[in-house]
Order: structure tokens, then sequence, then C-alpha cells
């Protein structure tokens, strides 16, 4: 079987494990359903029920037929759906449906946002066939089955990871830990994210949360930091979405917290402390210098960052910027000391992309004062 052939049986069995099994009543039923699956723990944890340790030792995928307390039962049972990948993708945005509807009558799925945005009302032509729409519809069972499928593709990247630790603390924080990475790479990883910014702010939102559960189990720097990194990402999606505000309290809030780490723990070593504190202070003067147009604010933040620079190939864009915001506010020779001191970083480094497309920003940036 090839893993997408593996994926699909899976995802074939994990559609019969259904939040709407919260309301059976057989508790027998439901007791067998538990011990059944580990994908179907995950999930049943995910709407709320227990988590048996017994449960634990037994892996075998449950193979039943859904109970009818699902209200999806019959077409699940009557079918055993083939599913690809590309079903559970908007055709307007390509990611993960959110909130997904059916056009009516060629029934394809977009998310209601991304209808909403490209303005296909009844009446017009559908995204995908351009077939009249005549009318939309909620489809929860699509919605349903994708989100499925998502916590899928989680089970088998953490199975990709290898053996997760035995004692259940550092499993639950193992687990926890690759959940964030995983929501993370959901909420920022399509190309086409910022389209649907909604997608990407939930599942940002959620590895925030699973940062919080996180931090309530162990106060390691490493989680401190991870969750600097959720926020800082949030933090980008408010500021494409033009919610300035919203940004900069996530960025400063990332700064703090961990500029609080800083100033204790002085005996480890703090260098991805360090780096993160130094990217968001950039995005922060990123965000003033081109967004708000506030140059002088910008140089401000643009400086602290200069505190934690650990390597000259991180110097040579803040110096570029610096010069960048300088310009702005019409300090040309305090501008024209920064693009000097670019050039001589430049000069210091090895040849590569990253520092041809720096080069090409520094001479972007010298017009302004030529
Ligand atoms: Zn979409
Ligand atoms: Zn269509």
């Amino acid at each position: 079987m090839t893993q997408e052939d593996d994926a699909q049986q899976q995802l074939q069995e994990m559609v019969v494990l259904c939040p709407h099994l919260q309301g059976m009543t057989d508790e027998e039923q439901k007791e067998s359903l538990k011990k059944n699956s580990n994908i179907l723990n995950m999930h049943l944890k995910g709407v709320g029920l227990e988590h048996p340790e017994e449960s634990k030792k037994n892996s075998t995928l449950f193979r039943g037929r859904v109970p009818s307390a699902c209200p999806f039962a019959d077409r699940l049972n009557a079918s055993g759906p083939k599913w690809k990948p590309s079903d559970f993708r908007c055709g307007i945005c390509k990611h993960y449906l959110h909130e997904a509807r059916n056009t009516e009558p060629c029934k394809h799925n977009f998310c209601d946002v991304c209808l909403k945005k490209v303005g296909t009302t009844k009446g017009s032509s559908c995204p995908t066939c351009q077939a009249v729409v005549e009318d939309f519809s909620v489809d929860t069972f699509k919605q349903y089955t994708t989100d499925s499928y998502i916590k899928m593709q989680f089970e088998l990247c953490v199975e990709d990871m290898g053996p997760k630790p035995e004692d259940p603390m550092n499993e639950f924080l193992f687990l926890t830990e690759q959940s964030v990475f995983f929501d993370l790479n959901v909420a920022i990883g399509n190309p086409t994210y910022l389209f649907n910014s909604d997608r990407s702010l939930f599942y940002a939102n959620r590895a925030l949360d699973s940062c919080d559960q996180l931090l309530n189990e162990s106060k390691l720097i490493k989680f401190i930091n991870l969750k600097s990194v959720v926020k800082g990402k949030i933090g980008d999606i408010y500021a494409i979405r033009g919610q300035h505000e919203e940004a900069k309290t996530q960025y400063k809030e990332s700064i703090c917290s961990l500029e609080e780490v800083m100033n204790k723990e002085l005996d480890q070593d703090l260098t991805e402390v360090k780096n993160t504190i130094r990217v968001t202070l950039v995005k922060l003067g990123d965000l003033y210098l081109h967004r708000e147009k506030e140059p002088l604010e910008a140089l401000n933040w643009y400086s602290k960052s200069t505190n934690y620079n650990c390597e000259p190939i991180h110097a040579l864009p803040v110096r570029i910027k610096l010069g960048e915001a300088k310009a702005q506010s019409g300090d040309v020779s305090g501008a024209k000391s920064d693009f000097e001191e670019a050039e001589s970083i430049i000069k210091q480094l090895d040849a590569s992309d990253y520092v041809d497309r720096c080069r090409e920003e520094l001479s972007r940036c010298m017009l302004l004062i030529n």
C-alpha cells in the first residue's frame, strides 16, 4: 500500500470517529469504541471525552459500522467513501476548507469567507466550473471529514517522528509540542494562506492554546520561546489583515515574555531566545516603516534589535533597514553611514542568493538618498 492509499484507508476509518458519538447513550458501545483505536481516542479527547490509559496499548483501528447516533451514519455505512486529499481543499484559496459551503447544483466546495471575498452570489458563476450558482448550502459533512483528515495528517506526522516518550507526562508534552508545530504549519504553510486569513488565524490560535497547555505543565525556556514564535506569527497575520494594533500587541507581548527570560536565566544557552526577540523587533520596525509610514518609530525598534545580533548575516538586513528608516526620516548622513556599514558586511560574507538579495535591497534603498 502506498502512503496515500494508507492515508485514505485510515481516513475512511476515521470518518467513523465522529463528535456525534458524544450523544451515544449506550455506555458499553461507547467503551468498546474507545478501546478500539488510538486515533479514535485522540478524537474522543478532542471532543472532550475520557482517554482511558489501557487503550494506549491497543492501536488496532476501529473497523465497524458507524453508530446511528451519528447523523452521517447512513452515508458513511453505505458507500465507504473514497477520498483524495484535494477533496478537502477549497476551490478558491486551495487551503483546507473552513466553514465549507456547497454550490448548488454543481456541488463544488469552498470556504464561506472565500466565496464572499470573490463575490460569488446566487446567479453568478461557480469559481470552479463556471456553472450558474442557484444556491449555497452549508456542508457540515465535508467540513467534518476535512477536520478529520487534518487530524489524521497530524497522526501520520507524529508517527514519522519516531518513538514517543514512554512516561505519560513526557508523552503529553511531546504530542502537544508536535501539535503546535503542526497547527503552525497549517496556519502558514500554504502560499495562498493570506487569502483566507480566518483559517490561518484559527490554526495559529489553536497552536497558542497548545502552548499554554505546555506552559501549564512545564516552564521550559523552549516552550516560552515557542509561544513567542506563535504570537509573532499571529502578529504577522493581523498585520496582513490591516489590524495593526492587534499585530503590535502580539509582537510586544512576545518580546516582553522573552526579555523576562533573558533577565532571569543568564546561565543557559539563549541563542534561540535572542533570535526570536531580534526577529520580532524587526517585524515591529517593518510594521511601522512600511505599513504605518512612521520611520522614527521604526528606527526605535530596529535599533533595539541590534542588541540581539548574533551573526553578521543577521546584522546585514537590519543595517539596511536602519538606513532606509533614517533616509525616510530625513537623516541622510545617518543613512549613508548605515549603507556603508552594510556594504562592508557584504564584503565579509560568502556569496549566496541571500547575500545577492540583500545587495539588491541595499541598491534600492541607496536610491533614497541619491
Ligand atoms: Zn477557501
Ligand atoms: Zn461548480
